[in-house]
């Protein structure tokens, strides 16, 4: 029996497959793949899919859901993703092999509670290339970069719960800056000088997220990036850049089902005097005349609905309030399916409506394959 809707399907089979295809493009250029699952809110099936496909290093941005793959044995190494809160420096040692730093303050802390506890925690050094989300400060050109790093170096030098294994950065998160090869050439230079301020080898030059594919696919990654955290590529077989597809993917891992519990036929403009949505936000409506539509039940408190895309040709979304998606489906019924009420309709989904979907508690998760 098939969970009710609204339900969120993932078919760990094929996301197992473009686990794999991801993986190996990103061999041939001597990269190895940290599968990011944070999209997943914590549901192991699917980081126990990306472990199918050969991917095992994990990682995460919450400790509650490395929490829950640490409890079920899935991964080989896990990686925190997000800046370790200070308040949560034990924790993080404890369900973390890794985590990505860029506060000396923080980094001290991790190193005390991993002493403690007899462990020695490993750190890769954020650098901030320009998307002003996190990492060390260093654009200011090559003497500003240089006395960073000497700084960074001097503060860890004393510091022996943690292990520096590598440097890395993070772009088109916050400022949408795009991976370039130079831009990447600096973190490799950046790894060399963090190197001999150490006095010891960095393993890991992590060179960004889906984002980077292009320049995997291109061919132009700079040698010395050795890893990529890749989580959107895996779970929606497309880099981040343009939203390509990537070749060999499927790009049908997750569907999502609601069902229609109104269909009427309404103008499609408003009737009366308009002030704004439940969101603040005045909607803008194109003349139609009178429509077929549907509402089916899903809302905004479970995706963002920008990146909803129905299966049924001829549907199209509207938009959404908190619990209620408004869909034209004029196109569906003069095209031979009438949408009735008590339907189910399904969607592909963007990124961001498969994070809200994953985390919503009102959406049933089903899985289907991976035996
Ligand atoms: C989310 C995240 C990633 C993965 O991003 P994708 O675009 O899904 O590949 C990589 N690194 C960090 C630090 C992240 O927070």
């Amino acid at each position: 029996m098939r969970s009710p809707s609204p339900r969120l399907t993932t078919d760990l089979d094929k996301l197992a497959d473009n686990a794999r295809t991801v993986a190996a493009l990103c061999a041939g250029s001597g990269i190895s793949v940290m599968g990011v699952v944070k999209a997943a809110a914590g549901h192991i099936e699917v980081a126990r899919a990306f472990v199918a496909g050969g991917v095992t290093a994990l990682g995460d941005s919450r400790l509650e859901n490395l929490e829950a793959l640490r409890r079920a044995g899935v991964g080989d190494e896990l990686t925190l993703l997000r800046l370790p809160q200070p308040s949560r420096a034990a924790e993080t040692v404890r369900l973390a092999d890794v985590s990505l730093n860029s506060e000396l303050s923080t980094i001290a802390l991790l190193s005390r509670e991993a002493s403690r506890a007899g462990r020695r925690h490993r750190v890769i050094l954020m650098m901030d290339l320009g998307d002003l989300r996190e990492g060390f400060w260093v654009l200011d050109g090559q003497a500003a970069t240089s006395s960073t790093v000497e700084e960074v170096a001097g503060a860890l030098r004393s510091l022996d719960g943690v292990e520096v294994v590598g440097v890395g950065t993070n772009l088109t998160c916050y400022g949408g800056v795009v991976p370039t090869g130079g831009g990447l050439s600096s973190l490799v230079r950046i790894r060399e000088e963090m190197e001999a301020a150490l006095g010891h080898r960095l393993a890991v030059v992590s060179g960004g997220n889906s984002s980077s594919l292009p320049l995997v696919l291109d061919g132009v990654m700079p040698r010395g990036v050795n890893q990529l955290r890749l989580g959107e590529g895996i779970l929606l077989g497309r880099e981040t850049v343009q939203g390509n597809p990537i070749h060999g993917t499927h790009p049908d891992v997750f569907t999502l089902t609601a069902e229609v519990i109104e269909v009427k036929e309404k103008p499609s403009v408003p009737i009366g005097e308009t002030a704004h949505d439940a969101f603040g936000h005045k909607p803008m409506f194109t003349d139609r005349g009178v429509r077929l539509r549907a509402i089916v039940a899903i809302g905004r408190q479970d995706v963002d609905p920008t990146g909803l895309e129905p299966l049924l040709p001829g549907a199209e979304v509207l938009g959404a309030s908190s619990d209620h998606l408004v869909l034209d489906v004029a196109g569906a019924a003069a095209a031979g399916t009438p949408v009735r009420v008590g339907d189910e309709l399904s969607f592909r989904m963007g990124y961001p409506a498969l994070l809200g979907a994953m985390a919503s508690a009102y959406v049933n998760k089903e899985f289907v394959g991976g035996d």
